[in-house]
């Protein structure tokens, strides 16, 4: 039977704006100590777009720009949307052989040639990056941005700075949780300066950045192993099996589908003071319920 306490905590998290998927949750979510936070999408807008374009020596900024927009045109990315909407669409490349690997970015042929845009680490893997790029690079990332490479047949042609915006609500939900005595961390599959920039700027603990889709989860699972309660707040596609795994998952509620299944919470407003409030909600219907 469910217990009435924990109807009045619904009652009460639909006013602000807390969905609980079922009373299972409050049960796990009055022993959490520590709460990640997905990046892109979740502690930022997630409405990216491009702000600047460096080219290599020897390269074109809006010929490169035109065909990785072409690649991306395919991408379901965030940072693909952002470079794809960058360039109009009668100016984009036929593309063939379109790849896109999750966590690293997207390939294919443009004109002949083989066109890669993705994060530095895995778009620059094994070749020589000319400094104009690697500073550009560092600069960007330095101010939070999320920075890609274009390489094209196996040459880096342009750095790509994509920014988003951080959600208002999110310093006051990470001061909500620390006076609370959690510890909070930002995971991210961004780059680790970006991270940081982010992380700071809203007064996150720590951060774990540049992990793989399938790390996310290992790096709750390493958490857990140590014996802390984790609860996890994600909206994408990748977050899905994290969210899961989580001790309690919270999803963004204008997230993917794969993120609110996966979730026990629901934050239908997309205001991240409902994570503190979600907490401390389920705690108290714990006490009413003893
Ligand atoms: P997040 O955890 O922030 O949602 P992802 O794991 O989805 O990030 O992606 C990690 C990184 O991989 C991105 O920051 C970007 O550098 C790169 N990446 C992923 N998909 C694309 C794409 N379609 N185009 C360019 N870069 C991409
Ligand atoms: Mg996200």
């Amino acid at each position: 039977a469910t217990p009435i306490a924990v109807m009045v905590a619904t009652g009460r998290g639909a006013q602000l704006g807390i969905f609980l998927k079922g009373h299972q949750t409050l049960d796990t979510s009055r022993l959490i100590d520590t709460v990640v936070f997905d990046k892109t999408g979740t502690v930022t807008e997630g409405t990216l777009s491009v702000e600047s374009i460096h080219p290599a020596p020897g390269f074109d900024a809006d010929e490169v720009l035109a065909r990785a927009a072409a690649v991306e045109a395919a991408s379901e990315h965030a940072v693909g949307a952002a470079i794809a909407a960058a360039v109009t669409e009668e100016h984009r490349a036929e593309v063939t052989d379109f790849t896109t690997e999750p966590g690293r970015g997207v390939s294919g042929i443009v004109n002949g040639q083989r066109v890669r845009v993705g994060s530095p680490r895995w778009a620059s893997h094994a070749l020589v990056v000319p400094a104009e790029l690697a500073r550009a690079r560092r600069d960007a990332e330095a101010q939070g941005k999320t920075v890609v490479y274009v390489v094209v047949d196996d040459v880096p042609a342009a750095a790509i700075a994509v920014g988003d915006t951080i959600k208002t609500s999110a310093a006051t939900a990470i001061a909500a949780l620390k006076a609370a005595g959690l510890r909070t961390i930002l995971l991210t599959g961004d780059n680790e300066g970006a991270a940081r920039a982010v992380a700071e700027a809203v007064g996150v603990d720590d951060v774990i950045a540049e992990v793989l889709p399938d790390e996310k989860v290992e790096a709750l699972r390493a958490l857990q192993d140590e014996g802390h309660a984790v609860a996890m707040v994600g909206d994408g596609i990748n977050d899905g099996p994290a969210l899961a795994t989580a001790d309690l998952g919270l999803a963004i509620g204008r997230g993917t589908d794969v993120a609110i299944g996966a979730a026990d919470v629901i934050l239908v407003r997309d205001d991240l003071r409902a994570v503190p409030a979600a907490l401390s909600l389920a705690g108290a219907t714990q006490r009413t319920i003893r």
